[in-house]
């Protein structure tokens, strides 16, 4: 699994525990421990600004994160594989049915 890193998606900048953001409700907290949810007044900030000169530049909070679009490729790899999977068994049950079927069916014309 890989690691998930935040980092301002336009300067590379990783905040810290210690960095904050305020929000207009006056709460002043980390964005990344409620993934842009205000603890405050419970505004969900879809966008966050970098705090460092000269960036400064906002981004949505989603891009912050780097590794999160392998994670979720590597998902839906493995959803997709859990889908082939089922439906070979299905292929399975139902050729063993359509044998059974056949069985059935020349055990009653002899
Ligand atoms: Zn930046
Ligand atoms: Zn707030």
């Amino acid at each position: 699994m890989s690691e998930i890193r935040i980092r301002c998606p336009k300067c590379e900048w990783e905040p810290t525990k210690d960095s904050k953001w305020p929000c207009t409700c006056g709460t002043v907290w980390n964005a990344f421990d409620t993934a842009g949810r205000c603890p405050g007044c419970g505004k969900i900030w879809k966008d966050t600004q970098c705090l460092v000169e000269p960036c400064k530049q906002w981004s949505p909070h989603l891009d912050w994160y780097d590794g999160l679009d392998e994670i979720i490729q590597k998902l839906i790899e493995e959803i997709e594989e859990g889908w082939v999977a089922v439906e070979h068994e299905r292929g399975k049950g139902f050729g063993v049915q359509k044998n059974h079927l056949a069985g059935f069916v020349k055990a009653k014309r002899s």
